[in-house]
């Protein structure tokens, strides 16, 4: 559906010009172009981990499966747009698609209890570290290490300041920005989580206000980790596609 949107972008003609010469045109056939790249990059990084014999991969798929199928849609969705009323018709091919990928959010594990899994087993895991610091507790003496170590997180946290997480060194100086949020963004992220659990207890798995809202943030951050991580590979390999000029290009501008 984007190669099609693309042409006809390209060939049709409205108040004088090419549509995709107009702005709202660009911003949509850059969105597109910005969540196939994603939704590439998740693939390729569960597949990879699979491939290299990783056996914990339940909520990584699930976070694929939940962009991915939202992503097609709205790519598709916004090829009808562009396409104007000849895209809504049935003889133009895309109605169908559309119709067919409705299903991708439902079948598998709906797209919403796919998001509970993902925010729940998060919650275990930030639960289970709880867990561990509490038991260590009734033995401080001889934790002192482990409690050091939570305790300046904390104290750094609380000041505002990085817990010293950096991908300064990974990734290519031009994204150095993206780079930073990414980091910044986990780190307010564990801040958040520990709260939530510390303030629900076991009573998280009623809140699904939280619980959607947790799993947004862990699909966001994910997909930032995952282009990232692929400009690492590819500016190694200096195998960059067109898509990721394209994509990479938006992200400066933002
Ligand atoms: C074309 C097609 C092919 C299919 N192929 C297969 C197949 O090959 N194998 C197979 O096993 N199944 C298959 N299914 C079934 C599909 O997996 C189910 O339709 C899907 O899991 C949703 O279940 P449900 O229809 O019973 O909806 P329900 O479980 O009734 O859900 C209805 C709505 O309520 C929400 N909901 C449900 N429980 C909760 C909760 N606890 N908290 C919050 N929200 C909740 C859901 O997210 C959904 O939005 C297929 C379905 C279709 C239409």
């Amino acid at each position: 559906t984007e190669l099609k949107t693309v042409d006809h972008a390209a060939n049709r003609t409205q108040f004088g010009n090419k549509i995709h010469s107009y702005g709202t045109i660009q911003e949509k056939l850059a969105r597109m172009a910005m969540l196939h790249y994603v939704t590439e990059s998740m693939a390729y990084m569960v597949s990879g981990n699979m491939d290299s014999g990783a056996t914990e991969f339940q909520i990584e798929a699930a976070i694929s499966k939940i962009f991915a199928s939202e992503a097609a849609w709205t790519v598709t969705d916004e090829c009808i747009q562009v396409m104007g009323g000849m895209g809504f018709m049935k003889d133009c091919g895309v109605e169908r698609v559309m119709r067919d990928l409705r299903i991708f959010r439902i079948f598998e594990g709906t797209n919403d209890i796919l998001r509970l899994f993902v925010a729940l087993n998060g919650f275990q895991n930030a639960g289970n570290q709880l867990k561990a610091l509490q038991k260590a507790l009734k033995s401080p003496v001889a934790n002192a290490g482990l409690f050091a170590g939570e305790i300046t997180k904390r104290v750094k946290r609380k000041a505002g300041l990085g817990t010293g997480l950096s991908l300064q060194g990974s990734i290519h100086p031009e994204l150095a920005r993206s780079g930073d949020l990414t980091v910044k963004a986990i780190e307010q992220f564990g801040a958040v989580v520990e709260e939530l659990l510390i303030k629900h207890g076991k009573k998280i798995i009623d809140e699904q206000f939280v619980l959607k809202r947790v799993a947004d943030c862990a699909i966001d951050i994910y997909a930032m980790v995952v282009v990232l991580s692929r400009y690492i590979v590819q500016n190694r390999k200096r195998s960059f596609t067109k898509t990721h000029f394209l994509v990479t290009g938006h992200f400066h501008s933002k």
